[in-house]
C-alpha cells in the first residue's frame, strides 16, 4: 500500500502558482487573497495562519478581516465591501459562522470571480452547469491528487462518502466532468460497506474517524481520506483506519494527504482570479 504524498504535490502545485504571481508582479497586477473570519475559532485560526503563511510564499498578498460582534450582517456587509474592492482579487469566507447565517448565506455576498473557495450558490450551479467557475478547494484537492497520481477516472467507479456543499456535492459534479460513474453516499445510504466495496476510487469526506475498514474496502482501489477530525491529544486523524485498509493500493494520510493540497489549490485560484477568470 503506497501512502500518497499531499506535501509534494501541495510544494509543486505552490511553485506553478509562485510562477504566475512573478509573472502577474512584472505585469504591476499584486495578487491579493482576503480571509473574512467571523469567529475567533481555534481551529480556523491555525488554518488561517497556514494560508497566510503559504500566501507569503508564493508572493500573494493576504488580508484576514475579523468583523466585530456576532450581528450576521457584519460577516455579509465585509464580503460585499471586498467583493467591490478592486486590488483584491479572492475571497474566502472562515466558518463556522455566526448564528442565523450558513455558507451559501454568506457566498452570495461574494462575486463569483472571486470566489476562490466556490462558497457561492452561483459557483456551484455554475459547475454544475459546466460554465467556469472556482470549486471548493478541497474538492478541487482530491482531483488533483487522483490525476498526480495517474488514477484513471474516465469510466471509473467513485464513491464518495459525504454529500456536503463544500466537499461531497462539488466533489461528484468534478469527478462526473472527469467521465467517472459517481457514487455519493450519505448518513442515510442503507448497507455502506457494500456500496463502498465497488469503489474503484473510494473519497471519504463524512467527519466520522476511522469510519471506513477493511470491509468497506476493494484490494487494489485508491482512497483519498478527506475528513480531519480532532483527537483528544491534540492530534487529527482522518475518516480512513488506514492500517486495517492495507489491501488497497494506495491511501491519502491525515494529515499530510488532501490538507495541504487544499490550500495550494485555493492559492492557485487567487492567482487564477488575478489573472483574468
Ligand atoms: P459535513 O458534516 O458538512 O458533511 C458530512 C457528510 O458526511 C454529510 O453528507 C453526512 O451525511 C455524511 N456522513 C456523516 N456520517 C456518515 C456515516 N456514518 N455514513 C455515511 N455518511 C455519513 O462535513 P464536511 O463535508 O464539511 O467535511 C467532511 C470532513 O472533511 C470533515 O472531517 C472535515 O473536517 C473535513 N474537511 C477537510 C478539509 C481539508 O482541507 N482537508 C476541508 C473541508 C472539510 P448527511 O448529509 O446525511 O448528514
Amino acid at each position: 500500500m503506497t501512502l500518497i504524498d499531499g506535501r509534494a504535490l501541495a510544494a509543486s502545485l505552490r511553485a506553478r502558482a509562485a510562477a504566475i504571481a512573478a509573472d502577474l508582479g512584472e505585469a504591476g497586477i499584486e495578487p491579493r487573497l482576503a480571509a473574512v473570519v467571523p469567529t475567533g475559532d481555534e481551529a480556523t485560526a491555525w488554518y488561517v495562519r497556514s494560508i497566510a503563511r503559504a500566501a507569503e510564499q508564493v508572493g500573494i498578498q493576504f488580508e484576514e478581516i475579523a468583523p466585530a460582534g456576532t450581528d450576521p450582517s457584519r460577516v455579509t456587509d465585509a464580503l460585499a465591501q471586498l467583493s467591490g474592492r478592486p486590488d483584491v482579487h479572492g475571497i474566502i469566507c472562515l466558518t463556522p459562522l455566526p448564528e442565523g447565517l450558513d455558507l451559501p448565506g454568506a457566498g452570495q455576498h461574494i462575486l463569483p470571480e472571486k470566489d476562490v473557495d466556490g462558497a457561492s450558490p452561483v459557483s456551484l450551479g455554475r459547475l454544475a452547469t459546466g460554465l467556469t467557475a472556482f470549486a471548493p478547494a478541497t474538492a478541487q484537492a482530491v482531483i488533483e491528487l487522483l490525476r498526480n497520481g495517474g488514477t484513471p477516472l474516465d469510466g471509473a467507479e467513485v464513491v464518495v462518502v459525504g454529500r456536503s456543499n463544500v466537499v461531497g456535492k462539488p466533489l461528484a459534479l468534478l469527478l462526473l466532468s472527469e467521465h467517472a460513474t459517481v457514487t455519493v453516499c450519505h448518513s442515510h445510504t442503507r448497507d455502506l460497506a457494500a456500496v463502498t466495496r465497488r469503489a474503484d476510487v473510494l473519497v471519504a469526506a463524512a467527519g466520522q474517524p476511522r469510519l471506513i475498514g477493511r470491509k468497506h474496502v476493494k484490494p487494489g482501489a485508491v482512497v483519498i481520506d478527506v475528513g480531519t477530525n480532532p483527537t483528544d491529544d491534540g492530534g487529527l486523524v482522518g475518516d480512513v483506519d488506514t492500517e486495517s485498509v492495507e489491501a488497497v493500493a494506495a491511501v491519502t494520510p491525515v494529515p499530510g494527504g488532501v490538507g495541504p493540497v487544499t490550500t495550494a489549490v485555493l492559492l492557485g485560484n487567487v492567482v487564477a482570479a488575478a489573472r483574468g477568470f
